[in-house]
């Protein structure tokens, strides 16, 4: 586990600003949920910590390591994608352990790994199948155990639910948190829904414009919004 520091994070694409000098701490084993409406910035922001993105002014460090010019490989994190990004035609076993596989991991190291996530994850009777023939809240566990096998230090997901129906969207919230209860795994979540924001987050990050409006737990954010777009952002039905 580890901590991130985020501090006058700045980025642009050519002329474009789109992050103006983002400061954000994040403690050891904390769930922080970045929220804010469409295209305010929450993407960039991962993907410079993901390391996906170059940085164009200040510093993020994990686990008290800047890590501005590494690449993704040698940063100790893994990103959650959305159910659709898994591999048609590898299994669910295949899918699980292909970023193992390209780290050249040994065979027994793999398939303990593999063993343990599909536990957690409740994924053991469907190693052998194709994501076609699992259901959408499946997919989404597989997706995660893409993540999971790597055991990094970091989860970064960006709007992993946002392609669910509002039915299964409320479970796998409820399965990330307790998967995040068990794991202790530092995590930063990505997301414009404001009602996940508020159900999931130990801490929430507002964002607007490319800038951090305020930071505080839910239960801040509800009872002292530092300003009108906060209260409104917070208070808007979703
Ligand atoms: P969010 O995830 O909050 O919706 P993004 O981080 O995706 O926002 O985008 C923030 C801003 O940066 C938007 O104005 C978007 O159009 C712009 N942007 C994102 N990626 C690129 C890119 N590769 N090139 C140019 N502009 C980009
Ligand atoms: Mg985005």
């Amino acid at each position: 586990m580890a901590e991130v520091n985020i501090s006058g994070a700045q980025k642009a694409y050519g002329a474009l600003n789109v992050l103006h000098g983002v400061d954000i701490e994040i403690r050891d084993g904390e769930f922080v949920v970045l929220v804010g409406p469409s295209g305010c910035g929450k993407s960039t922001l991962l993907r410079m910590v993901a390391g996906l993105e170059s940085i164009t002014g200040g510093t993020i460090s994990i686990g008290g390591k800047v890590v501005n010019n590494l690449p993704p490989k040698d940063r100790d994190i893994a990103m959650v994608f959305q159910s659709y990004a898994l591999y048609p035609h590898k299994t669910v076993a295949e899918n699980m352990v292909f970023a193992l596989r390209l780290q050249k991991q040994p065979a027994d190291v793999i398939k303990q790994r593999l063993q343990s996530a599909a536990e957690t994850l409740d994924l053991v009777p469907y190693l052998d199948r194709y994501p076609r023939q699992l259901s959408g809240g499946q997919r989404q566990r597989v997706a995660m155990g893409r993540a999971i096998v790597r055991s990094p230090q970091v989860f970064l997901f960006d709007e992993p639910l946002s392609n669910l129906d509002a039915k299964l969207r409320v479970q796998m919230r409820k399965e990330i948190k307790e998967l995040h209860q068990r794991l202790k795994t530092t995590t930063i979540y990505v997301t414009h829904d404001q009602v996940e924001a508020m159900t999931m987050a130990d801490k929430i990050v507002v964002m607007q414009s490319g800038k951090v409006e305020q930071i505080g737990t839910p239960l801040e954010l509800y009872d002292r919004p530092s300003n009108t777009f906060v209260a409104t952002f917070i208070g808007s039905p979703s």
